[in-house]
């Protein structure tokens, strides 16, 4: 090694001690006869010392030629700083140095590398290596690095095997579309990169192996969104001979591993909610649960008292902001522009404050007394002081609208708060989900995803109402993982494809391996697969996953480090036997 410690290991402890460091020069502060280096590494920073009159004429006069970022071998003695610094681990000390060399010369960096830096984010993405020296994105990385390795060690002390499933496939259905690679062997012919290893994990389950998972990159086509990577990792899980309690319980367990080992916390209860349920309560099928909030719903206060708009709906639902009655009327108004956005769709929002002397003030008092309105706050067990916001509508649209004016809101009251955790498991999701465009059924999931036993009989009269066995683990109202029990015979796998549109041939020509592996003894088998980068930013309380990845695409799907996607040549094109039109 050329250096005997790292830059963040010397304490008072080590003062006398002779030493060789090495790293990148931070900061260099000259005070005419007093010279001051900041040395940084990867494990922090260490001050290097040297006096005019002390030190060597000729080493100040090497320092004094380095810039920031120089790579620097230096040799000295540790000593106790004059003046210490309770932030830094190694601010009792100091190395005074006694021989320096210049391992290599740096450009002045296009930003700071500090931990608040004046780069912004292109500047940043295009010297991502700079940006990585930084600590917080170290520190990102690092945090994703210790998620990996106990997510193998729990899955490993439950007897899970890793595998590798290919990246040349061809298309897996996940809802998007495919990244394809040309073939050179076979011209005119394209493999598809996996949206996930779906269908080789459930190969592997009628292969025997009973407990698959796999740290793995996918890959879809998307269009745009922001915080959205087109090449993403999944911690990827299927289990044999389970029922989906077993799988909702494995997983869980792996949660709670990863919030003890990683953040040291205790993951308090996660519970069940099915898919119906969320959408009744919280509008949501990723409901944020670290504040309360529920939907109450009112139709029964609020019809037949003359308001139109109420007596019209199919439903009238609202919140209770706890403690919000003294919102203003401007802050009022802000919530009613919030609703009525057309991403919200809301055509009004109708308050009702509880004063806290006991009366009430709301937006619909010509049509609603005092004891009308008492009515709608007991459905809410509300308090003097509280406000009761709600919305009236078309029942799908109406729960969608309120469930993002109740994050709007808890938003505003810190609810939100990135320290707290709550999870929960949404199951029974519907099977299938109408697109009104294609004026089809897709599947909700994927089509592997099997229907309740109870439900099948449903499939041919009332298709939208058909349950799955699937299920996604939500944290602080982010969908982190999803999953289901699987189809595992051929009859069934047959049914589904043609209920989401395929022919018997389309079918058997892009899943017929499947469906033939169905009949080589297929067990029951059901899976889960985690967005592991989104998992990665949670831990790390960021909004965004991209410091999480150690070199990210932009917002377009680039590479702007090493500018990719990019055109080939003219003889590359040709020799894949692909023609670039006019
Ligand atoms: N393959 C699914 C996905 O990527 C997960 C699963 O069903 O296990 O969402």
């Amino acid at each position: 090694m050329l250096r005997t410690h790292t830059c963040g290991e010397l304490r008072i402890n080590n003062v006398n001690k002779k030493v060789l460091l090495t790293g990148w020069v931070q900061r260099l502060r000259d005070k005419g006869s007093l010279l001051w280096i900041d040395l940084r590494d990867r494990y922090g920073i260490t001050q290097l010392f040297l006096e005019e009159g002390k030190s060597d004429a000729s080493l100040l006069q090497i320092a004094r030629t380095l810039g920031r970022e120089f790579v620097v071998k230096v040799e000295g003695t540790v000593a106790e700083r004059i003046s210490k610094n309770d932030k830094l681990p190694t601010g009792e000390i100091e190395v005074k140095v006694t021989s320096l060399e210049i391992l290599n010369t740096s450009k002045v960096p296009p930003f700071t590398i500090e931990d608040e830096t004046d780069g912004g984010d292109d500047l940043r993405m295009k010297y991502r290596y700079l940006d990585l020296r930084r600590n917080p994105v170290r520190e990102s990385l690092q945090l994703r690095h210790k998620m990996a390795q106990q997510t193998r060690a729990y899955l490993d002390g439950l007897n899970f095997i890793e595998v590798e499933t290919p990246v040349l496939i061809k298309s897996t259905p996940e809802g998007a579309r495919d990244f394809v690679v040309p073939s050179r062997m076979n011209p005119g012919e394209f493999y598809a990169l996996p949206q996930s290893p779906q269908t080789f994990k459930q190969l592997l389950m009628v292969s025997g192996f009973d407990r698959y998972y796999q740290i793995v990159k996918c890959f879809r086509d998307e269009d745009l969104r922001a915080d959205r990577q087109p090449e993403f990792t999944q911690i990827d899980c299927e289990m044999a001979f389970v029922t989906q309690e077993d799988i909702l319980s494995t997983f869980e367990g792996l949660i709670r591993h990863l919030f003890k080992t990683v953040k040291g916390i205790e993951l308090k209860e996660v519970p069940h909610i099915s898919y119906a349920d969320a959408m009744k309560q919280y509008g949501s099928d990723k409901p944020d649960t670290r504040f309360e909030m529920k939907f109450e719903e009112l139709n029964e206060v609020a019809k037949g008292k003359g308001f139109m708009v109420f007596d019209d709906a199919q439903l009238v639902v609202g919140i209770c902001a706890k403690g919000c009655a003294g919102y203003t009327r401007k802050q009022l108004d802000e919530l009613t522009e919030f609703v009525k956005k057309p991403q919200i769709g809301a055509k009004g929002l109708v308050y009702i404050r509880c004063e806290t002397n006991g009366t009430y003030k709301s937006s619909v008092d010509k049509f609603f007394d005092e004891i009308e309105l008492a009515r709608f706050a007991q459905k809410f067990n509300a308090e003097p002081g509280d406000l009761i916001l709600i919305l009236a509508g078309e029942k799908d649209k109406t729960r969608k609208a309120l469930g993002e004016l109740r994050l709007h809101v808890a938003g505003q009251l810190g609810l939100r708060d990135k320290n707290k955790f709550a999870a929960l498991w949404v199951r029974d999701f519907p099977l299938l989900e109408w697109d009104e465009e294609l004026k089809k059924w897709n599947a909700m999931h994927h089509p592997f995803t099997s229907p309740k036993p109870e439900d099948i009989q449903l499939l041919e009269t009332n298709p939208g109402d058909v349950r799955a066995n699937a299920y996604d683990m939500v944290l602080n109202g982010t969908e982190i993982g999803g999953g289901s029990i699987r189809i595992h015979d051929r009859a069934t796998q047959q049914l589904m494809f043609s209920k989401l549109g395929f022919t018997d041939e389309e079918a058997k020509k892009q899943f017929g391996f499947l469906m033939d592996a169905f009949e080589y003894g297929a067990p029951p088998h059901g899976g889960i697969a985690f967005g592991f980068d989104r998992l990665c930013s949670l831990f790390g309380g960021a909004d965004s996953i991209r410091d999480f990845i150690a070199f990210p695409k932009n917002n377009a799907g680039r590479d702007v480090m090493i500018d990719s996607p990019s055109t080939i040549s003219e003889a590359q094109l040709k020799e894949l036997g692909i023609k670039m039109r006019e």
